[in-house]
């Protein structure tokens, strides 16, 4: 007899329609509600599972052509900043849209029209901006009770009254502004009585853990460590700390704070009152520069779950031992019940940035399956019976650039895959590339904490002849975004999209089989859930990153999506092709219904002149440390010559700023808009030598031309 799916999530949709009132009055009684009314979308994911899922039924493959603009939302907090990404999931509670911006900015719009009703903006003091390794973008808010609670990029937690905007209380999540390079930008989650959030910060040197607080006072309930600390400072924090220290040399790299921070997914099981935490990378990345004579480095690229009452771990499963490519656990986790060799569990799922994909026993953290969902060289796979990957030799970058598949951007990156209750698959926003890894002088990361640079030096294709030899017997290099339909019973693949361009966002699945994602060039699409047929194409003019949800409000589905490109991204620029490319990148909330209008585009890109300096201030030597010097502060944001993003762009500056220019990169003239002051880290004369190379560089004088 074949197993049967068990959705032990009630479908809403079926649920009695009632008066708001009722539904108020039942909200405020339930102990734990997973969807308040049939057509709200109350939680990240929308229920605990995170499944990102929708039960609505009136959107279908049918009528999905004639989907178009409902209304937009495009009233952004920017204050003459630079246009950053945005990459929230907006959550839909009793007719009013809650999402976040970037600056950790909080808006409430009214579901129906998209007239605002309140925001919030914490006031992130743009010297932040050195913080955040990749933009300074906000993933989401959690609504709860009548409140809305939202991480800001500064290490705040602050949790808001639902109707009017206003503060209730505040808590500073940061152990450390000093020495540590912190940041927030990841959705705080609702666990148990608590509101729960991680940091960002392992690429720039930061030691991670979680922060659970009360929701009512904003006590701190209790704090989880993912990493040992340094041990000349004190004694291990809990028992699980000193189980992981276990896995690390006695001669870490203490004074980088060992990385491992959950900079994004967590999900909560009410059943089981645990917590499932996503931990990130090491830092620095190789685990021989890190921790030299190896070890496991607990918990760095694991899923630790923890009891939401009192943050002691229950278990955790390492997806990667030792990682030494950026392999985090921190992509989206999903809660389901699936039929495993003929018993259902309940399961946890995640595709992380390693390659393999997950379905564990929640219960017990016991590996049900791990199979690649795209090509995989640094493991020739997972033993099943030791829950181990297997390394390869091909991971190995110590001695030699090795060609890794995944790239360190990951099989899947932060944006949301989906899983169906309907078709009972896992829809995938996969990156199917590999990246060129070695040892060498040109990382780009920052440490505040230490003098040098150490860390792994990276690139993706297409490579010049210089690495001939790493390619050789190896995959031919792709660089593919495509949606995946992945079985996660019978662990392959199922359909996939040819690929799009660039990168693809985050996903949306419907009880009518339909999948929605957008992506970098601005269309947003639905597809069918069990054919990967495209259904519609929306042509916004607006890079979309962030992943889509769905409600229902006075008898209507709405479908919406936050519209802005940025993120990591920026480092690699907007590719002819992306909305980016060719539309000024703006904020938008776009929200669509059936028999909507066309999308306005945003204003064309205009291009300034190209104003050459009148000098070139620096002799030779000048100019080949400014390149240095540039590579290791500025390139992450404002990328190489000739690459186009968000950021301005310093070969093309007006004679104005060429004036400023020390003014603004070491006194920070600008920090409001989000160009920090380097004071801390530049001298005078390196914002020269910095200022010298790209005059040089514009007028065609140096030598070298950036890749
Ligand atoms: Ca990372």
């Amino acid at each position: 007899m074949a197993v049967r799916y068990r959705n032990h999530v009630r479908q809403s949709s079926t649920a009695p329609r009632v008066g708001a009132a009722l539904v108020a009055a039942l909200v405020a009684a339930a102990p734990v509600s997973a969807a308040r009314s049939a057509g709200d979308w109350p939680l990240n994911g929308r229920t605990f599972h995170e499944e990102h899922y929708s039960p609505l039924r009136q959107v279908n493959a049918g009528n999905a052509r004639t989907l178009g603009l409902a209304f937009e939302f495009d009233d952004f907090v920017v204050r003459g900043r630079t246009h950053r990404g945005n990459e929230a999931t907006p959550l839909m509670v009793d007719g009013t849209l809650y999402f976040s911006g970037p600056w950790s900015v909080v808006y409430a719009v009214d579901a129906r029209t998209g007239a605002l009703r309140w925001k919030h903006d914490p006031g992130v003091d743009g010297q932040w901006a050195r913080r955040a390794c990749c933009d300074v973008v906000n993933r989401g808010v959690a609504v709860w009770k009548g409140r809305v609670y939202v991480a800001t990029l500064d290490g705040y937690l602050v949790a808001l009254d639902a109707r009017t905007g206003a503060v209730e209380w505040r808590a500073d999540t940061f152990t450390d502004r000093v020495s540590m390079n912190y940041s927030s930008t990841g959705a705080p989650r609702i666990a148990g009585g608590n509101v729960v959030i991680g940091n960002g910060g392992a690429e720039m040197g930061a030691r991670g853990y979680v922060s659970a607080y009360n929701l009512e006072d904003g006590r701190l309930a209790w704090r989880f460590y993912t990493v040992p600390g340094d041990p000349s400072k004190g004694p291990d924090e809990s028992p699980d700390v000193t189980l992981a220290r276990r896995s690390w040399s006695p001669v870490s790299r203490w004074d980088l704070g060992g990385g491992g921070t959950a900079w994004d997914s967590m999900v909560y099981d009410p059943k089981l009152n645990l917590l499932y935490i996503g931990v990130g990378n090491g830092c620095p990345h190789p685990v021989w520069s890190r921790s030299p004579g190896g070890g496991d480095n607990l918990y760095l690229s694991s899923i630790v779950a923890v009891e939401a009452t009192s943050g002691r771990m229950r278990w955790y499963y390492q997806t990667t031992p030792g990682d030494s490519w950026d392999y985090t656990a921190t992509q989206n986790m999903i809660l389901a019940d699936l039929p495993i060799r003929g018993r259902i569990r309940r399961v946890l799922m995640q595709a992380p940035k390693n390659g393999f994909f997950y379905v564990l026993d929640r219960s017990t953290g016991e590996l049900l399956a791990a199979d690649p969902y795209t090509t995989v060289t640094w493991a020739t796979g997972v033993d099943l019976s030791s829950g181990r990957a297997i390394l390869a030799p091909q991971g190995d970058f110590s001695r030699e650039r090795k060609l890794v598949w995944p790239s360190q951007a990951g099989g899947h990156n932060w944006m949301p895959m989906a899983y169906s209750e309907a078709t009972h698959l896992v829809y995938i926003p996969a990156l199917e590339a590999p990246m060129i890894f070695g040892m060498g002088p040109g990382s780009h990361v920052e440490f505040r904490s230490a003098a040098n640079n150490e860390g792994d030096d990276v690139a993706f294709p297409p490579y010049g002849p210089v690495d001939e030899a790493a390619l050789r017997g190896q995959p031919v290099p792709t660089y593919a975004s495509v949606l995946k339909a992945w079985d996660p019973v019978a662990a392959r693949t199922v359909w996939q999209t040819p690929a799009m361009p660039y990168w693809g966002g985050g996903v949306l699945t419907t009880a009518t089989g339909l999948v929605f994602q957008g992506s970098a060039d601005g269309t947003f699409a639905a597809y069918d859930a069990r054919s990967g047929r495209r259904l519609t194409a929306i042509e916004t003019g607006t890079g979309i990153m962030a992943a889509p949800m769905a409600y229902e409000i006075d008898g209507t589905e709405y479908v919406a999506v936050l519209a802005g490109f940025g993120g990591a991204m920026n480092a690699i620029g907007y590719p002819p092709g992306s909305a980016a490319w060719t539309y000024q990148n703006t904020e938008r909330l776009l929200v669509f219904k059936l028999h909507g209008r066309a999308v306005p585009k945003p204003p064309l890109v205009t291009r300034m002149e190209f104003e050459p300096p009148e000098t070139a201030a620096g002799d030779a030597a000048d100019v080949a440390r400014g390149e240095q010097l540039f590579l290791s502060r500025c390139a992450d944001c404002h990328a190489l010559r000739g690459v186009r993003n968000g950021y301005p762009d310093l070969w093309n500056l007006p004679a104005s700023v060429h004036a400023m220019f020390e003014t603004i990169v070491h006194d920070g003239a600008l920090a409001y808009a989000g160009m920090p002051s380097f004071a801390d880290a530049l001298s005078t004369a390196d914002v020269r030598a910095i200022h010298a190379f790209l005059s040089a560089d514009q007028r065609g004088l140096h030598a070298r031309t950036p890749p």
